[in-house]
């Protein structure tokens, strides 16, 4: 086989220390993009309220102006009907008299026009302050997570994001250690086996799925010292020679 016992064991315990490496560097990379991604999604979350409160305000604002515009017109109005009825009062012409009496009658029917339109936009007013008031303190029940939802976890991504490229540098380090084209196969499965890649078959059986190897395959694993792949799982198959010890364990 061109590789001795203890030659074997050592590859063997390379793997398993850079799969041991793997896992921890897994964890860390999946733990920052869950806090990272769960920050962002809450972020999103905030800004759509603070966009509709933003919208809703603007709407209202505009609303309050076109009010307090259309109370200055009455005002205005008003002011003329006061001056046309005095003005009657003096006419000394059925001809002025007319012309005033028409110039009333259009003012009633524009203050009455003018009345329904602000009675419109009075109700419209009122609407938006409520579903205003709604969105605001959904927002504002928003705003007192933030920093438990955004600040929080995004420091926390930060310090486990330092030191990650020398772990990876220290990664690439074990993994020249081993042979080429085991080290792929195994960086193959690690990723296809969610963070396991070699195992141990024991007593006849694949360790990663529990499923039986053929006799023949566990007679040539515990015979032949080298690698191979469980039929089940594909996973990275090795017998290892139990110790005294890790025998009297598995038997207890
Ligand atoms: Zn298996």
């Amino acid at each position: 086989m061109g590789t001795t016992d203890q030659e074997f064991e050592a590859e063997i315990d390379r793997l398993a220390a850079l799969q041991d490496f793997d896992r921890k560097l897994k964890e860390r990379v999946d733990r920052v993009e869950v806090l990272t991604g769960g920050a962002d999604e809450f972020e999103a979350k905030v800004i759509r309220r603070r966009t509709a409160v933003a919208e809703l305000t603007q709407q209202r604002d505009s609303l309050a102006k076109q009010r307090t515009e259309m109370d200055g017109q009455l005002e205005v109005d008003g002011g003329r009907m006061r001056d046309n009825r005095m003005r009657m009062s003096r006419v000394k012409t059925d001809r002025e008299l007319m012309a005033i009496q028409r110039e009333i009658d259009l003012g009633k029917e524009a203050k009455a026009q003018l009345e329904e339109e602000l009675l419109v936009v009075m109700d419209s007013l009122e609407k938006i302050n409520v579903q205003l008031a709604e969105e605001e303190e959904a927002l504002a029940e928003l705003e007192t997570e933030v920093a438990a939802r955004i600040t929080v976890p995004r420091s926390e991504a930060t310090e486990l994001s330092q030191g990650l490229d020398a772990e990876k540098a220290r990664r690439e380090e074990l993994a020249a250690g081993i042979d080429a084209s085991l080290c792929r196969k195994y960086e193959q499965i690690f990723q296809q086996r969610s963070g396991t890649a070699v195992v141990e078959a024991r007593n006849g059986i694949c360790t990663g799925c529990r499923m039986s190897l053929r006799p023949q395959l566990f007679n040539e694993l515990q015979r032949y010292k080298e690698v191979r792949q469980c039929p089940s799982c594909h996973r990275i198959i090795f017998y290892r020679d139990r110790t005294a010890e890790e025998a009297a364990e598995e038997t207890a």
